[in-house]
């Protein structure tokens, strides 16, 4: 069987990389996902990773403080995640190249868009860190906004949770299991999926969004050779 995408954009929300401890990076969760990562690396597809930083700081970690500063400090922390993912990927043998938005040469690539592309192109992972580079944005805008730069052709938002839901199925047993949902859908009902600038971006450049959980250990793979798993949010 081939894989359906040839290109797609990798979304890891900093949480996935805590696993059990909840907080900062565990090892062997992190392992995990990138031995999952490795596996559809190696079926050909061109993997851009998106990673978020909430593991260790998100904007609204900083109540009281100013808005755009506690934002920056959680473009940093996506940064650490690139790095640990980087160190995973490369001792597993997957080439790997971070680039960030916000230029820290000493330790990584800026973001140059015809640069990662050429990197795909090469059969290297790209992870994207620190964003989009600007405060009251989020890293799953930044997946929105580099699927469409790239021309990946979905996004794989890999989540603690199976799929989308009308409420939170861990407090309410009665909860509504979506399959399918239109990007209007989710904007019109506030579905927390995405924040609506990620979902706005995604809906005006046709980028389908894949929301599945990463607890399934083949998920990664399911997803890239087009089962039916999880939600897929298009038109
Ligand atoms: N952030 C930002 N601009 C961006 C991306 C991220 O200001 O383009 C900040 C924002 O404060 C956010 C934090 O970085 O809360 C970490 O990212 P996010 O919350 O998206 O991570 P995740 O929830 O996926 O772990």
């Amino acid at each position: 069987m081939e894989p359906k995408y040839k290109r797609v954009i990798i979304k890891l929300s900093g949480e996935a990389l805590a696993g059990p401890d909840g907080h900062g990076i565990n090892t062997s969760t992190v392992l995990t996902i990138c031995e999952q990562i490795k596996e559809v690396f190696e079926l050909g597809v061109e993997i851009a990773i998106v990673v978020g930083g909430g593991n260790f700081w998100r904007g609204r970690s900083g109540e009281g403080m100013d808005k755009s500063t506690a934002d920056y400090m959680g473009m940093l922390a996506t940064v650490i995640n690139a790095l640990g993912l980087q160190d995973v990927l490369e001792e597993l043998g997957v080439p790997v190249r971070v680039q960030t938005a916000i230029e820290m040469k000493q330790i990584a690539e800026p973001y140059i868009r015809r640069k990662a592309i050429r990197h795909l192109e090469k059969r290297r992972i790209v992870i994207f860190a620190s964003g989009i580079g600007s405060p009251f944005f989020t890293t799953d805008t930044t997946a929105a906004l580099r699927a469409a730069e790239i021309d990946a052709e979905i996004i794989l938002l890999a989540k603690s949770i199976d799929a989308v839901y009308d409420s939170d199925p861990l407090t309410n047993p009665e909860a509504k299991r979506y399959s399918e949902l239109t990007y209007i859908d989710v904007l019109n009902q506030g579905l927390k999926v995405m924040d609506s600038t990620a979902t706005s971006l995604c809906m005006d450049n046709h980028i389908p969004i894949l929301v599945f959980g990463l607890n399934e250990p083949k998920n990664i793979l399911r997803a890239i050779m087009g089962e039916k798993i999880g939600t897929i949010i298009q038109e």
